[in-house]
């Protein structure tokens, strides 16, 4: 950090506290050359996140919203809480590390969809099921032997989609259909 009196790029730490209600960290400095104070902030770099949903309406990432929809689809799976808070914390965590900061909600779903599976297939099929807006049982059986038969490859599902925009449970604000990208 370069001292604002006389430019020098090496200075010591004297104090480090948190500031702005942690979202920051204050550091008294001194400069090794000149030997003069200066205070330096350092943050995390937040850059919002814009989801693209299926109609093309963007819409802010919602952390919340995210998680409110799996623990819905996950829930009587056997996963706790603290499992789907890390898993959305994952997602996001990936989503920051991305040099463009738009998702479709296609690529969130996807997202949530592999890391699910690492937990509990029970939960993986389930949100699945509402994600892809699998239609009866038969889309079940042939999500399940995909499964079996790609081991940890996930097949992809071909079926015709309607053109219409489905009315869909809260759990799928995010998600939508998978199989319009085909
Ligand atoms: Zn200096």
């Amino acid at each position: 950090m370069q001292c604002p009196f006389c430019q020098h790029t090496d200075s010591r730490v004297l104090e480090s506290r948190s500031a702005e209600a942690g979202q920051s960290v204050r550091r008294r400095r001194e400069c090794l050359q000149c030997n003069r104070r200066f205070t330096t902030y350092e943050r995390i770099e937040f850059v919002p996140i814009i989801v693209i949903k299926r109609n093309q309406d963007r819409e802010l990432f919602d952390r919340s919203k995210l998680l409110k929809g799996v623990v819905t689809a996950c829930e009587k799976t056997g996963l706790i809480a603290v499992q789907l808070e890390t898993l959305v914390d994952d997602v996001e965590a990936e989503l920051q590390q991305r040099a463009v900061k738009e998702v479709t909600s296609t690529e969130l779903g996807e997202s949530v969809l592999t890391k699910l599976k690492t937990l509990s297939e029970v939960a993986y099929v389930r949100f699945a099921s509402v994600y892809r807006q699998f239609r009866g049982i038969r889309d079940f059986v042939d999500e399940l032997n995909q499964m079996k038969e790609s081991g940890s490859d996930r097949g992809h599902n071909n079926r015709s989609e309607h053109p219409e925009e489905p009315s869909m449970p809260p759990t799928t604000a995010y998600v939508a259909s998978h199989s319009s990208q085909h």
